[in-house]
């Protein structure tokens, strides 16, 4: 065979990269899974009509071309939340949004920034783009570091609200202060607002910088169907529609989205269930004595003491390996110096978080 080298070929951006790499998605069953924030309910029974009927009796549905430009979900993405329907856009899971987010508004020239810790995808997007991103620290007990913000010269500045990993949300005030104040585009990444009570999408029809971006994945319990979406000012929708996928959204996920943002009541049901098992399991912390920051998510970012009363790296490691092995799955992020005395954990049914304090209450004990 020709010899070839691929490494001298790749592009400058992506030869000294690595990919984002994803929570476990163990592929055996039988886990208490609560490492990806995923919901643990069903959708809406209105989705798996709607994606049945899409699919048709024998395949015949899914022949041709999806709408190219997901029309249908646009329209119910702008009235769910109240927008004109120039003001939104449907991506395929809010990564794609966040990606084609970095692709318009970064690049050699043009750098971002973030907070951190933030998002982890942030780096790595910003990097494929060839972009800096500037990660400018969090202050003392999660404060914005305002200054630094509005004296960066990034083009455009990611937050994430609820944060993540720790879960602390912010409101109103914080987030049109900054869209005031910064120069470049405002993105507000919102996977975790459904447990939050606040959306920034009540802002973009006064903030013309402000794009907030958002996904089924974790309040309407689509994860495994990919998708998402953008609200904002029309010319910066414009400009994300320039650089999406000609068809960057499948026919039955354009038809799931429709279903569930129909379903207002179904949702609101089930996402004030996971506030409160929040609600329960803080307690639960509070109990044991372990430290946590006070979630607006439906995950607590939590510090896990031995029975010595000591935390660090070390100990939660172990406690995340010891509840591994009985095959409860949590997340937990060694090389981050700032957070790896620390272990995330998705808020579940009640019977899951009933499995999970067990086993904590146990380790509590032993170790
Ligand atoms: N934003 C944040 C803060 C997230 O934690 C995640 C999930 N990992 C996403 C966006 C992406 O979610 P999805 O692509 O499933 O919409």
């Amino acid at each position: 065979m020709k010899k070839f080298n691929v490494a001298k070929k790749i592009a400058k951006s992506v030869s000294d990269m690595s990919g984002y790499v994803p929570g476990e998605q163990p592929s055996d069953g039988g886990w208490v899974k609560l490492n990806t924030n995923e919901f643990p309910y069903p959708p809406s029974p209105r989705v798996k009509r709607a994606i049945v009927e899409t699919v048709g009796k024998d395949g015949f549905g899914l022949r041709l071309y999806p709408d190219p430009a997901s029309s249908t979900l646009r329209a119910q993405i702008a009235k769910y939340f109240g927008v004109p329907v120039e003001f939104a856009f449907a991506a395929n899971g809010s990564d794609d949004a966040l990606n084609l987010a970095m692709r318009a508004f970064a690049d050699g020239r043009m750098s971002a920034a973030t907070i951190d810790p933030s998002y982890s995808l942030y780096p790595v997007i910003a990097k494929m783009q060839g972009a800096k991103l500037q990660q400018i620290p969090f202050g003392k007990n999660m404060e914005i570091p305002y200054a630094k913000i509005f004296k960066s010269k990034a083009n455009i500045f990611f937050f994430t609200n609820p944060n993540a990993p720790t879960g602390v949300g912010y409101g109103a005030d914080v987030v049109e202060k900054i869209a005031k104040k910064f120069k470049g585009i405002v993105l507000v990444d919102e996977a975790y607002a459904p447990f939050s009570g606040f959306s920034a999408t009540s802002l973009v029809q006064k903030c013309p910088n402000l794009l907030v971006i958002g996904t089924a994945s974790k309040g309407w319990g689509l994860a495994g169907m990919r998708i998402g979406w953008a609200v904002a000012n029309p010319a910066i929708i414009e400009v994300l529609d320039r650089v999406r996928d000609s068809y960057n959204l499948d026919r039955l996920s354009q038809v799931a989205g429709v279903a569930a943002l129909a379903d207002k009541a179904y949702y609101e049901k089930l996402c004030a269930k996971i506030v409160a098992e929040r609600g329960e399991t803080e307690k639960f912390f509070d109990k044991l004595g372990w430290g946590y920051f006070k979630s607006s998510s439906n995950f607590i970012l939590f510090t896990p003491k031995n029975s010595a009363g000591f935390s660090g790296a070390r100990i939660a490691a172990d406690l995340f390996n010891y509840l591994r092995g009985k095959k409860i799955l949590l997340r937990y992020f060694p090389k981050n110096k700032i957070i790896n005395m620390s272990i995330r954990l998705s808020i579940g049914s009640p019977e899951q978080m009933k499995l999970f304090r067990a086993a904590a209450l146990k380790w509590s004990k032993i170790k």
